[in-house]
């Protein structure tokens, strides 16, 4: 049997200290499926053991944005599947639930059907609708008076956030305002290392459907690390990290380039992807030269432009064999197009539409 360091032991007596004292509240563990929710989650289920309570209601979410990097994408998905079977079997009253965000919001829908340039670090629109606005809405709709959200935070990540935990007489408990009121946050691995959290994935059992090796193996290959969606509160996705295979608000993805050196050659398409987008959207030709609500500057993508990169995904998901845009997507893509068609000619801006007709065959 593997030794648990006093920190760890630690933070699961706080977490099973913190269960009896909310045994009725509805507890909702926010899962990225990176290292510090995974952490995070392990020690929540150990200190659920020691309790020896019952809990009236417990969630698991998970935020999907669709454009997740694909091999972190299909190791949650394994993940949830087959964690959801351990939860029945073991009768933890545990119930997953995946977010997504609104179809208008997805990022080909807002890219492919209003034009959207890919995210810049001076116009990152993706991270609020993909990652943020899910899980707040979800958040909102739950009484703020019996609910506790379980995050994967450590202290040390970043100085505003510090700044933030510092506010608070105990760093495992805090606020955070959302809908209908203030929400209590809960922060098991606040005070741990990075080793430590590696610690906690590695030394608890439960649950035995989280691959730790393969979890491992990701973060040695990709020698990164992982914001993915963590809290309402979380700062925007950074560099050098796992995020979306889409991300042009990195210069290099320097982790899928990682991945791809370490053998998973079939990420390579969706890189040359991005790349191509990423210099497509600094071509002025591929955009408005006014922006939507008519002042100067470089607007969204002309509907050629748009074309043009729902070519190229058409040809990147025959290629990979993969979903990257939905027949639900491609139904509101075709129906924002019409609307930019109509509404540029009555604006009688010059444009390279062609024509006013929906853009029949887009739906597949
Ligand atoms: S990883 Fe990049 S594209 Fe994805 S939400 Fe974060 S900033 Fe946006």
């Amino acid at each position: 049997m593997l030794l648990i360091d006093d920190s760890l032991l630690h933070s699961i007596e706080v977490t099973t200290e913190a269960l009896r004292k909310r045994s009725d509240a509805h507890w909702i563990i926010a899962f990225s499926g990176g290292k510090d929710s995974s952490a995070a989650l392990k020690i929540f289920l150990a200190a659920y053991r020691r309790a020896k309570i019952k809990l009236a209601k417990v969630t698991l979410i998970y935020c999907d944005t669709g454009v997740e990097n694909p091999i972190l994408d299909a190791y949650v998905k394994n993940f949830l599947r087959a964690a959801e079977h351990e939860f029945a079997a073991l009768t933890l009253p545990i119930s997953i639930v995946t977010l997504r965000a609104p179809v208008p919001d997805r990022f080909f829908v807002r890219i492919v059907g209003r034009g959207y340039p890919p995210p810049t670090n001076s116009f990152r629109w993706c991270t609020t609708g993909l990652r943020i606005k899910p899980v707040s809405e979800f958040i909102a709709k739950q009484n703020p008076d019996n609910t506790v959200v379980v995050l994967g935070l450590r202290q040390s990540e970043s100085r505003q956030r510090d700044r933030a935990l510092a506010l608070s007489s105990n760093l495992y408990w805090q606020k955070q305002r959302e809908g209908k009121g203030d929400y209590d946050l809960f922060l098991p691995i606040v005070e741990l290392s990075v080793p430590e959290v590696w610690d906690a994935i590695f030394s608890l059992s439960l649950p035995k459907a989280l691959n730790k090796s393969a979890l491992e193996t990701l973060y040695r290959g990709a020698s990164g690390e992982c914001p993915v969606i963590k809290a309402p509160t979380a700062p925007p996705c950074a560099s050098g990290r796992f995020g979306c295979w889409t991300c042009t608000v990195v210069r290099k993805d320097k982790s899928a380039r990682e991945l791809i050196k370490s053998g998973h050659f079939h990420l390579e398409p969706f890189v040359k992807f991005r790349d191509w987008l990423a210099e497509f959207r600094n071509d002025p030709a591929n955009r408005w030269h006014t922006r939507r609500n008519g002042s100067g500057g470089l607007g969204p993508f002309t509907i050629n432009a748009r074309k043009e990169i729902l070519r190229r995904v058409d040809a990147l998901e025959d290629s990979t064999r993969t979903t990257i845009i939905d027949a639900e997507e491609r139904g509101v893509i075709a129906s924002l197009w019409t609307m930019d068609n109509f509404s540029r000619l009555a604006f009688k801006r010059p444009s390279d539409l062609g024509s006013s007709k929906a853009p029949i065959g887009l739906v597949r």
